[in-house]
C-alpha cells in the first residue's frame, strides 16, 4: 500500500534513523481508511519529548507534561507525542497520573474508540489490535475495552462518540450505548466549553439525525446544561440539518427544535462567544418576524441579505418553508435588496450631529428613533435621499413626536 502521508514521513524516518519507534496514530489513520480529508497528523514515537525537541529544527513545546511537541514544516505542524498511558480521572478531566511508557500497544490501548485506536507504521502497515478496521467496516463505534470503564475515566467521550456517530454516520455498538445511558449522570462533570464543541460539530455532521436520537435514547442530552426537559428527538421533529449552511443556523433550528424559548439564558449557561450568541439571537427574532409575514423591502434592509436567507434555510430546515421554494425565496430577498434605495445607515446624506443641529430636542434616545424612521421611509420610497428633503421631512417628524409625548 505504501505510506500515504507523505508530507509527514521526514518526522518517521529522522525518528527512526535514530533508533526510535515512530507511526501515524489516531484520526488521520482512520480518515485515511475511510477515504475522508486527512486533517492533521498526529505522530506517536517512543522517543520523549527532549529527543524530539533535539531531532527537529523547529518545534514548540505544547504539551510538554503530557509529552506532546508539536514540529513546524514547510507551514504545517504535525504533533507529536511520546507512547504514554493515563491513570485516574479524579476530576474527569485530567488523568492523574500521565506516565510515558515504552510501547505502542500501551500507548493505544488509552484511546477512546478502536476506530481512533489505530496505528500505520512507515511501511503502510496497519497496527489494529482492537478491530477498529472491522469497525470502520461495518461503521460502528467501540470503545477501546470496557465501555462503562472508559467511559467512568472521561465522559466526554460519550459527546465524542455521539459526535463521531454523526460526522461519520456510524452507528454506536449496544454496549456503549447501554453504558452511555448508565453514566450520562456524569456529562455534569464536563466542561461546558468542550460540550459545546463537541455538540457544534455533532450539528454539523451528516448523520445528525441519527446521532440526535442516540443523545435522546440515552439520556445523555438531559444532563446538557439547560436541556433537562428537551425533546422528545424522532425522526419527524428533527429540523432538515443538511439545508443549514452553519453552525449560528444549526444552532437556531436545534434550540426552536427542542423548544429552548430563552435564548440569551441558554447562551450563558454554554458559554458561546459573543458571535455565536449575537447570530442566534438574530436569527431567532427574524423567524418570528418572518413566519408570520413575507419578506418586504424594509425587513430585508434591516435583516441583511445573508440574515435573511439563513432565516429561510432554517424556516425550510423546520419545515415552515418548503425546501423547494428556498431557491424562489433567495431570489426575493436579492430583488427586495436591489430595490431598496440605501443599503445601510452610513449612505444617509444627513448624521446624527446633522438632527442634533437642527433640533430643538436636547440629545438623547430620539435620535436612534429618528435615524431608524428616516431609513423605514427611504428604503419604502417615502422620501428623497436629499438633505433639503430630509430637513422638512425632520420638521414634521418634530411635530408628531410633540403631539404623541
Ligand atoms: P478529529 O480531529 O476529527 O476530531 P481525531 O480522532 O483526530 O478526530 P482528536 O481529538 O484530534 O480526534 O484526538 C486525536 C486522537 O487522540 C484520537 O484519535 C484518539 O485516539 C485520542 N483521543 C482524543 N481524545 C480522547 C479522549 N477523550 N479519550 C481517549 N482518547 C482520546
Ligand atoms: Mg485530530
Amino acid at each position: 500500500m505504501g505510506f500515504p502521508f507523505k508530507n509527514s514521513a521526514f518526522i518517521l524516518d529522522q525518528l527512526i534513523s535514530h533508533g526510535f519507534e515512530a507511526y501515524v496514530v489516531g484520526g488521520a489513520v482512520r480518515d485515511y481508511l475511510l477515504g475522508r480529508p486527512i486533517h492533521d497528523i498526529d505522530v506517536a514515537t517512543s522517543a520523549h519529548p527532549a529527543d524530539v525537541v533535539s531531532l527537529f529544527k523547529r518545534t514548540i513545546p505544547i504539551g510538554i507534561e503530557h509529552g506532546t511537541v508539536a514540529v513546524l514544516s514547510h507551514g504545517s505542524t504535525y504533533e507529536v507525542t511520546t507512547f504514554r498511558s493515563e491513570t485516574g480521572y479524579d476530576d474527569f478531566r485530567h488523568p492523574n497520573h500521565v506516565a510515558f511508557v515504552p510501547s505502542l500497544e500501551q500507548d493505544l490501548m488509552r484511546r477512546d474508540f478502536t476506530i481512533n485506536a489505530l496505528a500505520m507504521d512507515r511501511a503502510g502497515i496497519i497496527i489494529d489490535l482492537f478491530g477498529g478496521q472491522s469497525d470502520i467496516k461495518k461503521q460502528r463505534i467501540r470503545t477501546v475495552g470496557k465501555a462503562e470503564e472508559r467511559i467512568s475515566e472521561d465522559p466526554l467521550r460519550m459527546m465524542r462518540g455521539m459526535r463521531f456517530a454523526s460526522e461519520l454516520c456510524f452507528t454506536l455498538g449496544q454496549t456503549e450505548c447501554e453504558a452511555f445511558h448508565q453514566k450520562a449522570e456524569l456529562l455534569k462533570n464536563i466542561s461546558v466549553e468542550r460540550i459545546n464543541q463537541e455538540m457544534t460539530r455533532l450539528l454539523a455532521g451528516k448523520g445528525v439525525a441519527n446521532a440526535l436520537i442516540l443523545l435522546f435514547k440515552t439520556g445523555c442530552i438531559h444532563k446538557l446544561p439547560m436541556l433537562e426537559h428537551a425533546g422528545p428527538v424522532t425522526n419527524a421533529n428533527t429540523p432538515r440539518y443538511w439545508i443549514l449552511q452553519s453552525d449560528e443556523e444549526r444552532w437556531t433550528a436545534f434550540l426552536i427544535s427542542v423548544g429552548i424559548d430563552d435564548v440569551h439564558a441558554f447562551a450563558k449557561a454554554w458559554k458561546w462567544s459573543k458571535n455565536v450568541r449575537q447570530s442566534v439571537l438574530r436569527l431567532t427574532a427574524l423567524l418570528k418576524q418572518r413566519s408570520k409575514n413575507e419578506w418586504t423591502r424594509e425587513a430585508v434592509y434591516f435583516a441583511g441579505t445573508n440574515d435573511a436567507k439563513a432565516a429561510d434555510r432554517v424556516l425550510a430546515a423546520l419545515g415552515t418553508l418548503h425546501e423547494n421554494d428556498l431557491a424562489s425565496c433567495e431570489r426575493q430577498v436579492e430583488f427586495l435588496w436591489n430595490a431598496c434605495p440605501i443599503h445601510s445607515r452610513s449612505e444617509l446624506t444627513v448624521t446624527g450631529n446633522q438632527f442634533m443641529s437642527w433640533s430643538e430636542f436636547k440629545p438623547g434616545p430620539w435620535l436612534a428613533e429618528v435615524i431608524q424612521d428616516l431609513e423605514r421611509d427611504i428604503v419604502n420610497g417615502r422620501i428623497e435621499n436629499k438633505l433639503e428633503v430630509i430637513r422638512s421631512w425632520f420638521k414634521k417628524w418634530q411635530i408628531t413626536q410633540k403631539k404623541q409625548s
